[in-house]
């Protein structure tokens, strides 16, 4: 095992195993040893859209000018990033909201939510020669409720802490992660849970239902301030639209799938996006939430193909690159239908873009 893994087992030997959700941020945070802090993950352990291709960030960009736009253009707003990895994404958005929306850039502050010292350092890298206002948060907090919020967010809730638990004779147990025989194993907390999972009474003995408390309450938070303030908030991720029984939680390594519990920090830690709960935390707050829709139609319906069109006529000799690269993004077998998008707006806001396709 690890150095982390030790420091990790060491905890444990103290204070008895800990939960799956605190492993996971140690995992990703661990000054030392952190996937996000002290390990290139992204780009190396997994690739994402923005990182694919750059039209991507740009049809976000517009995603948020159409959607300020349609609102009546309301004056100061805020855009922020959530977990804005290697600063792609916002950089081909500025570019885009420049060309549709100069004036939202004239105006807005563009702040980027990003716990990882050392991804910040490569996002402000990036983004340090952009004529717009930008600055850092390690959190989102309450300095952000005070104006028209956008919100964009690509692959940030499948990394938020999850907790598992699991049926048995005793009833659900929440799955810990402790120690046997100097290696970090999965164990069961002596007691079951308070609260079963919603309508389990019938699911089999060994099923697995997990939580994301963090990601709902991030949802909560920014539906609460976009009800308020106004403006709007989309989130993309891989996930499932209802929520479901099963086990989710994975680690990749170098692209491929790792053990969760040998090398920690070594391996990207993440679980599918729960959209239904998500869904209810947005609309429990007062605001109107759209979809989820997959990515292929969420993309198409804003015009991915022409971009796409207009990116090769512009750069003829890329043309296969940029094709093959948005294929990778649309393509149902690809990225296209894995990955889902939902959206949260006021409920007295017009219809946001991107949701006319039905699926
Ligand atoms: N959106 C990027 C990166 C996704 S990886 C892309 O599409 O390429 C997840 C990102 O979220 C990383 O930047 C990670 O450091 C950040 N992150 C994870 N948990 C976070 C938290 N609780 N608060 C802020 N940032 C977080």
């Amino acid at each position: 095992m690890n150095a982390l893994g030790q420091r990790i087992a060491e905890l444990i030997a103290v204070n008895g195993p800990i939960s799956v959700a605190q492993f996971m941020t140690l995992c990703q945070f661990d000054p030392q040893g952190g996937s996000y802090t002290a390990r290139q993950t992204i780009g190396r352990d997994f690739i994402t859209a923005p990182e694919i291709s750059q039209s991507f960030g740009e049809m976000l960009g517009l995603w948020v000018a159409q959607t300020w736009h349609d609102q009546g253009r309301p004056e100061n707003p805020r855009l922020v990033e959530l977990g804005p990895g290697r600063g792609t994404l916002m950089a081909d958005a500025i570019r885009a909201l420049s060309a549709a929306a100069p004036h939202f850039l004239l105006d807005a502050e563009i702040v980027l939510v990003e716990a990882s010292p050392a991804l910040a350092a490569l996002q402000k890298e990036k983004l340090g020669r952009v004529a717009a206002d930008v600055r850092w948060q390690d959190r989102f907090d309450d300095s952000l409720s005070d104006r028209p919020l956008y919100v964009i967010a690509n692959e940030f809730f499948d990394c938020l802490p999850i907790h598992q638990c699991v049926k048995t004779e005793r009833g659900w147990c929440e799955r810990m992660v402790g120690v046997a025989e100097g290696t970090l194993c999965f164990v069961l907390a002596p007691e079951p849970l308070a609260v079963p999972p919603e309508k389990s009474e019938n699911a089999p003995l060994g099923a697995v239902f997990e939580t994301a408390p963090a990601a709902t309450a991030f949802v909560q938070e920014i539906a609460r301030v976009i009800a308020a303030q106004g403006g709007g908030a989309l989130f993309i991720d891989y996930g499932y639209s209802k929520t479901a029984f099963g086990e989710t939680l994975q680690a990749i390594a170098d692209g491929k799938f790792a053990e969760i519990l040998a090398q920690p920090g070594q391996s990207d830690l993440s679980a599918h996006v729960d959209f239904g709960a998500l869904k209810g935390a947005g609309e429990a707050a007062g605001a109107k939430a759209y979809g989820p829709v997959t990515q292929c139609n969420f993309l198409a319906d804003l015009g991915i193909g022409e971009r796409g069109e207009r990116l090769i006529l512009a750069n003829p000799l890329q043309a296969r690159e940029i094709a093959t690269a948005i294929d990778r993004l649309v393509n149902p077998e690809l990225m296209g239908e894995m990955f889902k998008v939902l959206a949260v707006a006021p409920k007295t806001a017009p219809q946001v873009p991107g949701f006319g396709l039905d699926k």
